[in-house]
């Protein structure tokens, strides 16, 4: 049902602080007609009653079933749109070996409208079942398939961040699949920002465009020049790979005799609205710079187990401060689910903290000292983390924040959470979702609080 300009009756969890859940027991959620929270109402609140006896009367109401939560939606802040055909595939092969082996001729497919369309249409509709509200894409470097995405996206109703990718390093990128020039990887840059803002289903802004180098490796000098200033010129969002592998690391130092944080931030690149994909091997000052820009971290688990040698010390980012949300990075990561990579990041965080090799001591074995997360930080990074990350009113059910929700029905029989009367309750029962619910548990998503 639309939620716009309607009371919502609910239980549920949000985390707007990290590390303290809000449990949300059978409150009121006013939802103005533009799909944003307009007031919540606690049980016990001096008006709670009568708002609800008023709201029941005049038919605007909603109540949903014993048995079922709602949770922010999730904001997935890494995603190759067209990588989604090879998702659970192509796992076999380092970074570099995987981009030109299986990644580039995929997306070099993606010159035929058709195919885009097809993909698209099946990604965005899966990621918003597997309760994903917002976005953050890597389209590919062709303008009419990135436009599919944006036109998809603004169909069924998903709030998205969308770059066309930018990779013309004739060193790096096939001939096949580059842009002819550091000329066109701008001018198509400047083409799609223009059509999204521009574009007459957009006027809430509910798609806005990213200026997206790929990563360094695959754009000349002039490229992230000019990407920094369109960057500054339009103050658009801004999202790459930074320092996700040993081999990617280690070519931005010798290209550029400094660390990926370091040349991005030089090429006016590193600001309040980028997202920095991986970030694995950020040195303390890398770290330092990213708080200091406020930049943020996508940390990406799953992908990171097969494509960055590494593990992102995610605690130590969160506990300086640095803004870090989740992503899938479909398809580095074999999972379009945001709950599955939330379960990834806290097994890696615990595999970080005791080290992996049973060869060694324990006081040997044991990596970074405390790395370990538990189930809050996890819900955190794939809500609040997300919007905080993107600097947009998502990611938590607070006033003024947009009413971007999943709903998990607990009860569904063919679902994967199993609670017991007698002993679950309170935020034992998010525990419980986090590490258990799946597809068939997502009863409900909205987006602005239309039910897409
Ligand atoms: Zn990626």
């Amino acid at each position: 049902m639309d939620l716009r300009g309607k009371t919502l009756n609910a239980s549920g969890f949000h985390t707007p602080e990290r590390g303290t859940i809000d449990a949300l027991d059978d409150v009121l959620i006013e939802i103005d007609a533009d799909g944003a929270i307009a007031a919540l109402h606690r049980h016990g609140d001096p008006n709670y009653r009568s708002i609800r006896d008023a709201r029941e009367a005049s038919g605007e109401l909603v109540t949903l079933p014993a048995g079922s939560y709602i949770l922010p939606g999730f904001v997935d802040l890494h995603v190759h749109a067209p990588q989604y055909p090879q998702l659970g595939d192509a796992l076999d092969v380092p970074l570099e070996v995987w981009l030109q082996k299986y990644t580039f001729p995929l997306e070099a497919r993606y010159r035929d409208i058709a195919f885009a369309r097809h993909v698209y249409g099946l990604l965005v509709e899966d990621l918003i079942a597997n309760g994903t509200t917002t976005a953050l894409y890597f389209a590919t470097i062709h303008q009419d398939a990135t436009r599919v995405l944006v036109d998809i996206c603004l169909e069924k109703g998903q709030r998205a961040l969308i770059g066309k990718v930018a990779m013309d390093n004739a060193d790096e990128c096939p001939d096949y699949y580059r842009d002819r020039s550091a000329q066109e990887a701008l001018d198509d840059t400047r083409a799609l920002i223009d059509y999204v803002r521009g574009h007459p289903d957009n006027r809430e802004a509910r798609v806005l465009p990213v200026v997206t180098p790929r990563f360094i490796p695959s754009c000349t000098d002039a490229t992230l020049e000019g990407l920094g200033e369109i960057a500054r010129e339009c103050g658009c969002h801004v999202q790459t790979h930074c320092s996700e592998s040993d081999w990617a690391h280690g070519y931005v130092l010798a290209r550029h005799g400094m660390t990926d944080t370091d040349s991005l931030d030089r090429f006016g690149l590193l600001g309040r609205k980028t997202v920095l994909a991986h970030a694995n091997f950020l040195t303390a000052k890398d770290m330092e710079t990213v708080q200091a820009r406020e930049a943020a971290v996508a940390h990406c688990p799953l992908s990171n187990a097969y494509f960055a040698n590494a593990v992102f010390p995610l605690r130590a980012a969160l506990e300086k401060g640095l803004h870090v949300g989740l992503g899938t990075d479909i398809s580095g990561g074999p999972s379009a689910s945001m709950l599955e990579n939330a379960r990834g990041a806290i097994l890696v965080s615990r595999m970080l903290q005791s080290g992996v090799d049973p060869a060694l001591a324990p006081a040997a074995r044991s990596g970074s000292g405390a790395a370990q997360i538990d189930f809050r930080d996890a819900f955190y990074i794939a809500t609040s983390g997300g919007g905080l990350a993107l600097d947009l009113p998502v990611g938590q059910f607070t006033p003024s924040y947009q009413f971007d929700a999943v709903l998990i029905d607990a009860t569904a029989e063919k679902g994967t959470v199993r609670l017991f009367d007698d002993r679950d309750e309170g935020e034992g029962i998010l525990q419980k979702i986090i590490y258990t619910a799946s597809k068939p548990n997502i009863a409900a998503t909205w987006i602005g609080g239309r039910k897409v």
